[in-house]
């Protein structure tokens, strides 16, 4: 394995446990891609690999056994795997796991893997090998090829092949799932702690609005929850027939839960003019968007949103304010927050951090990227 001495930067990180390697860390491009063992002060300091991808050149690796890492993984997750109210979860998370670049997701009998660069990727026969020796009760697997490249985004990679739509279970609910059309798959595992708050308490009897609602998941467990009525708004058209559709797998009738394929900063207009008003209302928007006529920063617009949920929430209401922003910290986003609000007093009183089976790197707040707060306005 190539040797490489790094400078004082490199390996201080190193030494705290930041696993992601920055390019200011390494200057006059001394790595070439492909495995390394990085040395401070002839002292072997950690295995590593270089490649380019959107976080950072690179990673600091725990091991390159992939049996080992897989084991472990699993070992973690066994409360995850035995829970039969919950069959999809995450079963490997990049450096949380102590290999970034990849994250495995389980799906019921299906597995889906997520590679973030070019040189992971050429250890793909490897990994998947030592996958179907660790996992031999998954079936089949897909991958979605998550950095710059001519492969397809999304593919079938081995075993049996899922049908094009299938349910999975999360807390008894059940989700319509699809593993291989694009990036997305009709749900976001990572916010399963944040349907499960929805279904065991904050949504019983309330009228809930959601924002940014894809296939309309926080609103499926808010019905399940008890809520008396959903709302769900999305730009996208497809989202109509995804959301219809998780509604019906639970045997909920649709009276009580519309959507609307709309903008949402047209949505608050038009529920402020109609003079509609809400108990809770759910804001999960992508980091940036961009339409016809503007574009969206989670990092700087996100008050917006909330001032302009403010008129359409009731007296004592809720709004969960959700973000997966890996480079906006805790405090910036609560500083977005309290701007949205004024003068508008407010209470936090529930956060959310990535769940368990989204394993994180503890010495890097980064690989924490999910930051959820649970308002209640005074
Ligand atoms: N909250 C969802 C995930 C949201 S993904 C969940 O829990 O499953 C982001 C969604 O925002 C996408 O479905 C996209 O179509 C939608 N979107 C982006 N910009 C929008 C806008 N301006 N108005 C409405 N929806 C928008």
């Amino acid at each position: 394995m190539t040797k490489l001495t790094i400078n004082k930067y490199a390996a201080k990180k190193i030494v705290q446990g930041i696993a992601v390697l920055d390019a200011r860390d390494f200057p006059g491009n001394t790595y070439s891609e492909g495995f390394a063992e990085l040395y401070f002060d002839h002292q072997l300091l950690s295995q590593a690999y270089f490649s380019r991808q959107n976080k950072g050149i690179g990673w600091a690796v725990k091991s390159i056994d992939f049996i080992q890492l897989l084991t472990d993984a699993k070992n973690k997750r066994q409360s995850y795997a035995q829970d039969t109210a919950t069959t999809a979860y995450r079963v490997f998370n990049q450096d949380g796991d102590g290999f970034g670049g990849m994250s495995i997701d389980i799906y019921e009998d299906y597995a889906l893997f997520n590679w973030y660069n070019a040189f992971i990727y050429t250890l793909k026969n490897e990994i998947l090998t030592a996958f179907q020796i660790v996992f031999p009760e998954i079936l089949g697997a897909y991958e979605k090829v998550r950095f710059e490249s001519k492969l397809p985004i999304s593919s079938h990679i081995y075993g049996k092949m899922a049908p094009e739509k299938f349910i999975i279970l999360e807390n008894g609910v059940k989700y319509q799932v699809f593993l291989n059309d694009g990036l997305m798959t009709g749900i976001f595992l990572d916010q399963h702690e944040v349907r499960g708050t929805l279904l065991q308490h904050l949504a019983a009897g309330k009228d809930i609005l959601n924002l940014f609602s894809y296939t309309a998941a926080f609103s499926v467990a808010a019905a399940m929850g008890g809520a008396k009525s959903t709302t769900s708004v999305d730009l996208a058209k497809r989202s109509r027939e995804l959301s219809e559709a998780h509604f019906k797998v639970n045997g909920l009738a649709l009276d009580a839960h519309k959507f609307h394929i709309m903008d949402v900063f047209e949505y608050a207009k038009y529920a402020a003019r109609k003079k509609l008003s809400f108990d809770l209302i759910v804001i999960d928007p992508p980091s940036f968007a961009r339409n016809k006529k503007m574009t969206f920063s989670v990092a700087k617009d996100y008050h917006q949103l909330i001032a302009d949920a403010l008129p359409i929430l009731n007296r004592h209401g809720k709004i969960i304010a959700s973000t997966n922003h890996a480079r906006l910290s805790r405090a910036d986003f609560l500083d977005e927050l309290k701007k949205g609000f004024g003068t508008q007093k407010f209470d936090v009183i529930e956060t959310f951090h990535l769940p368990a089976d989204f394993a994180t790197n503890p010495s890097d707040p980064q690989s924490d990227y999910l930051k959820v707060f649970v308002l209640e306005v005074k």
